[in-house]
């Protein structure tokens, strides 16, 4: 998977699918990163749906094998679930960081940018001092999770963003940025947000073959929680983790919508082995997630 460049790849098959069903699928770009590559969001269904569900993926660049899965998620809504598309309407984001994608797959070789390659060669030298870079550029670069600027976007949500610590400075991940929403790639999750009344939120990350839920809310909005994170667990077979339990780090997607919006939302942690994962975890990911879609439209519209 390494020698096609997925974010290339993403952009020819979304124009593919919005040509031969544009009736049912639109694309949108809506924002574009540090180093001009578009974060683009496909709608699917109609627009005046009642119910709308938001789908991140590949918030962290290394983790990009779920950008796969949601796109195959698409091409198997518009062949198989008519029905579905006329109830939800889905708001998928298959790859929300492009520019960490292409540094994971390509090293820095892959950014457009002369003075962005060389802020990142400083990050490279700053993580080697505190021992967190290996010797191996090579890897370094493969195992990235932040975005182009160095910052980690899933630590850059604004709840509980004053209390992360993280690193001070960019770095391949953990650094959560100068401030709260500082970065384009979160302001365009948001900003679907802005438009749509979210019925739920469902970010896929990796890896570990769990589901993150219970972010801290309680009342009726724990309840919806519960039952968005049941659900997910039914069909993928992953267990429910508390996330407040296993005290998982703040300022992320699913804690900003939860918390700050009161949408249900759930982070899927897919697949078992490190990242990037082999290409070898991709049929046992697919298959664990195929039905989540008709089953979240379950949930909501029936
Ligand atoms: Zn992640």
């Amino acid at each position: 998977m390494s020698e096609v460049c997925l974010y290339e790849w993403l952009k020819e098959k979304l124009d593919q699918l919005v040509y031969s069903n544009p009736e049912r699928l639109q694309v949108e770009a809506r924002a574009r990163t540090a180093d001009g590559r578009e974060i683009l969001e496909a709608v699917l269904g109609s627009t005046q749906s009642r119910y709308h569900i938001l789908i991140q993926a590949a918030i962290h660049g290394r983790e990009y094998m779920n950008a796969l899965l949601a796109v195959q998620q698409i091409e198997e809504a518009l062949k198989n679930y008519n029905e579905l598309l006329e109830q939800v309407c889905f708001h998928v984001l298959p790859m929300s960081n492009p520019d960490g994608v292409v540094i994971s797959q390509r090293g820095i070789e892959g950014i457009r940018h002369a003075g962005i390659r060389k802020e990142l060669e400083q990050c490279y030298q700053n993580d080697m001092c505190t021992g967190k870079a290996e010797k191996n550029r090579k890897e370094y670069w493969k195992r990235w999770k932040a975005n182009a600027r160095g910052v980690d976007l899933n630590r850059n949500f604004d709840s509980g963003w004053e209390l992360f610590q993280g690193v001070s400075i960019p770095s391949a991940d953990h650094y959560k940025g100068p401030y709260p929403e500082s970065e384009p790639e979160v302001r365009a999750i948001l900003s679907v947000a802005e438009e749509y009344p979210l019925t739920c939120t469902v970010s896929y990350h990796s890896s570990g073959n769990v589901i993150y839920w219970d972010y801290g809310c309680g009342g009726e909005l724990l309840d919806q929680d519960r039952k968005l994170a049941q659900t997910v667990s039914r069909v993928t077979g992953y267990e429910q983790v508390s996330s407040v339990q296993d005290a998982q780090d703040g300022a992320g997607c699913s804690d900003y919508f939860v918390l700050e919006r009161g949408i249900p939302s759930v982070t899927i942690e897919n697949g078992a082995g490190e990242c990037p994962l082999s290409m070898e975890e991709y049929p046992s990911i697919w298959s664990a997630n195929r039905f989540l879609w008709p089953a979240l439209e379950r949930l909501y519209a029936r």
